[in-house]
């Protein structure tokens, strides 16, 4: 059965469409506004979509992928605002546990659980989690010198970037204010990052039984400089770190699980 691949912005899944349209040509669907590539990628079947920003946004395109195409798991990569204190710009953060930030239905229901289901946080599946934490480790270790020109990477301050795993809290909001992100963690401690998408799709994964798990590059600390240079971050680094760890993921999967 063919994986889910979603993204918000077009830089970050444009190279997996354009290498999956290489390897097997693609068929294009356009459903609620959005095109579905569907295709497959070292052998294995998948539907890559741009589901654009914001979690509306998201768990339609989440939904649509499970009911129209059938996917049997999702993977969702973009962007996310580093907010835990060793998170930094060019560092990638796997979610284990994601929790939507600016759901607060008190006090009817405690902050941040999702009514009439009692769950806050949504548990990221373990098995594709440590196949993105492999996929991101040798990315970094292997592909970012070659990949992310030297200039880019001084200009973004990027070094010698880490791998995180843990929570990811999911809103739909920018944030690019320091009070704003102090909220978020004296509320969520542990959230390492923070996006727009992606306790959304989880969710969604959650009702439906399918396995899920989100990658994030870290283009920003969430503060007042946060959407300083978005746009060059997106398309001079962000690119290659998503379609770079997909290239990796998809090329394990073909060793490890063949069709
Ligand atoms: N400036 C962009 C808008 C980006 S919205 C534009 O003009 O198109 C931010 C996207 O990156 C969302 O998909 C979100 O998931 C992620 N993101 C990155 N940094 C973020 C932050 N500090 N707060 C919230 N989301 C962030």
């Amino acid at each position: 059965m063919a994986i889910g691949i979603l993204a918000a912005m077009h830089d970050e899944v444009a190279d997996l469409i354009d290498a999956m349209t290489r390897q097997s040509g693609n068929q294009v669907h356009r459903i609620g506004m959005r095109d579905y590539h569907v295709g497959e990628m070292d052998g294995q079947p998948c539907v890559v979509v741009l589901a654009r920003i914001g979690k509306v946004a998201a768990a339609a395109t989440a939904v649509t992928l499970i009911r129209e195409f059938g996917v049997s798991e999702i993977v969702f990569t973009g962007l996310a605002g580093g907010i835990g204190s060793h998170v930094a710009v060019g560092d990638i953060v796997i979610g284990d546990r994601l929790v939507q930030h600016d759901l607060d239905a008190r006090p009817l229901f405690p902050h941040h659980e999702v009514p009439l289901l009692g769950i806050s946080e949504f548990t990221a599946d373990l098995t594709l989690g440590a196949e993105l934490k492999s996929a991101a480790e040798a990315f970094l270790r292997e592909d970012l010198q070659s990949q992310v020109p030297p200039h880019s990477r001084k200009s973004f301050g990027i070094g010698e970037p880490l791998l995180h795993v843990g929570m990811i809290a999911s809103g739909d909001q920018f944030v690019a204010d320091v009070e704003k992100a102090k909220d978020i963690l004296s509320a969520l401690p542990d959230a390492l990052a923070v996006e727009m998408e992606g306790a959304a799709v989880a969710q969604i994964c959650f009702e439906y039984a399918i396995p899920c798990a989100v990658f994030r590059t870290i283009s920003d600390r969430a503060d007042a400089s946060a959407h300083v240079d978005f746009g060059s971050f997106l398309s001079d680094v962000a690119s290659h770190y998503s379609s770079g760890v997909l290239r990796r993921f998809f090329a394990a999967r073909k060793v490890y699980r063949p069709q």
